[in-house]
C-alpha cells in the first residue's frame, strides 16, 4: 500500500476521506489512481485536485451516502455517471441491515477491507467482472447478519438462517459479526488461530474464487499434482473427518495453516491468501522504504519468499516490542512454498479481461 500526498503536503492514507491539515474531503480518483483532495465542481461533482490530472469525479453512491467508501466514479465532461458505484462497491448483492444499530460501522470495516482486497488483485492485474460484465464466473458479495427469532414469547417468529462465510460460484459470503471485533477475536481464540482479519477473510475466499477462474478446466492436472486429487476424497467427506477427528497430526510440517490440511480446495485458499499477504506486505515495505528490492519478481519467488521472512523477523520483534501478536508468524516450509509456486505461476499467466 502507498502513503499518498495532498496538494497541501499532507500524508494521505488509503481510507482517509478528509485531509487533517487543509480539511479538504479526499477520495480515491481511479482516473490518476491515488487518494486526492476533491475540488466541488457544481452541485454534485467534484474535480480531483491532482493538479495533472483534474478529471471530473462524483462521489460513489456509498460514499455519498453512508460514508462506508471513499472512491470516486468518473463522470462524463457532459455531466453524466455512466456508474454510480465505485469499481469496488459495484460487486456487492447484500449489505448488512442498516436499521440495526451497528451495522453500518460493521459494514464501514468490511468496505475498507474489500478496498485493500482489490487494490491487491489490482497489483496482481487478475480479473475479475460481474455479471453485467459476462464474467464467468461473476464475482459478487453478499454482508449478512445470521437470523435468529426471537423466542422471549410463546411462539417462534420466522425461520432461523445461520451465516456461513464462505464463497460458492463466484459469490462471497461474509457474516458480518466477523466485523465486531470482540466477536471476532473471542473466535480467533476458539480455533486457535494465530490471526483473524477482516481482509484475512477476504484473501482466503478470493482464492476459492481464483480457483475457479484460473484452475478449473486450465490447470487441473498441476493442481491435483501440487495440492492433491480434490475429488478424493470428495470435499463433504474431507469437512465432516476434519470436524470429527481435527486436522491431521503432521499438518505444521506441510500446510500453511491446520484448516489447510482440510482438503486441497481450503490448502489453495490458505496458500493463496498467504501469497496475497506477501505480495501486500512486500509492496507496502518498498511504497513506504522500508526494503529496497523488487516487491515482485515473475522469475523468483524463493527471493520474494526470503525477502518477506526476512521483513517478518523484524516486524515480529517490533510487534512484541508494543505487546502484540506477531505479524508474521506463518514459517514457510518448502512443501509451502512449493504449493506456492502454482499459485505464483497462474497469478503471472492470468488471462487478460477487459471488462466494463
Ligand atoms: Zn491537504
Ligand atoms: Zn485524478
Ligand atoms: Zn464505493
Ligand atoms: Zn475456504
Amino acid at each position: 500500500m502507498k502513503i499518498y500526498t495532498c496538494t497541501c503536503g499532507q500524508s494521505l492514507f488509503f481510507e482517509n476521506t478528509r485531509c487533517l491539515r487543509c480539511n479538504a474531503e479526499v477520495g480515491y480518483c481511479p482516473v490518476c489512481v491515488g487518494i486526492v483532495p476533491l475540488r466541488p465542481a457544481g452541485p454534485s461533482h467534484y474535480r480531483c485536485g491532482n493538479p495533472a490530472c483534474g478529471a471530473l469525479l462524483d462521489k460513489c453512491a456509498n460514499y455519498r451516502d453512508y460514508n462506508v467508501c471513499n472512491r470516486c466514479v468518473p463522470v462524463s465532461e457532459a455531466g453524466e455517471t455512466p456508474e454510480p458505484y465505485c469499481d469496488c462497491c459495484r460487486y456487492n448483492e447484500t449489505i448488512p441491515d442498516l436499521s440495526v444499530a451497528g451495522n453500518q460501522e460493521k459494514w464501514y470495516r468490511l468496505e475498507a477491507a474489500k478496498r485493500r482486497l482489490f487494490y491487491d488483485l489490482d497489483l496482481l492485474q487478475l480479473p475479475h467482472g460481474t455479471v453485467r460484465d459476462g464474467f464467468d464466473p461473476p464475482l459478487s458479495f453478499d454482508f449478512k447478519a445470521d437470523v435468529i427469532p426471537s423466542d422471549d414469547f410463546w411462539r417462534t417468529m420466522g425461520a432461523e438462517e445461520r451465516v456461513y462465510t464462505g464463497h460458492a460460484s463466484g459469490k462471497i459470503t461474509i457474516n458480518i459479526r466477523e466485523a465486531d471485533e470482540v466477536e471476532r477475536e473471542r473466535l480467533r481464540v476458539d480455533m486457535g488461530e494465530a490471526h483473524r482479519t477482516l481482509i484475512g477473510h477476504f484473501r482466503h475466499e478470493i482464492g476459492h474464487y481464483y480457483w475457479e477462474v484460473l484452475i478449473k478446466g486450465r490447470n487441473d492436472a498441476a493442481f491435483a499434482e501440487a495440492f492433491g486429487d480434490p475429488c478424493s476424497p470428495d470435499y463433504a467427506t474431507a469437512m465432516e473427518e476434519y470436524y470429527r477427528n481435527g486436522p491431521r497430526p503432521d499438518w505444521a510440517d506441510r500446510y500453511v495453516s491446520a484448516y489447510a490440511s482440510m482438503h486441497p480446495w481450503e490448502d489453495w485458499a490458505e496458500t493463496f491468501a498467504m501469497y496475497l499477504d506477501m505480495v501486500s506486505a512486500l509492496e507496502t515495505a518498498v511504497s513506504i522504504g522500508f526494503l529496497s528490492e523488487p516487491w515482485f519478481d515473475a522469475n523468483d519467488l524463493d527471493g520474494m519468499v526470503s525477502r518477506y521472512q526476512r521483513l517478518g523477523i523484524g516486524l515480529n520483534e517490533m510487534s512484541r516490542t508494543m505487546g502484540l501478536l506477531d505479524m508474521v508468524p506463518e514459517i514457510m516450509l518448502t512443501p509451502v512454498v512449493d504449493k506456492m509456486r502454482l499459485v505464483h505461476a497462474v497469478c503471472l499467466n492470468a488471462p487478460v479481461v477487459r471488462v466494463g
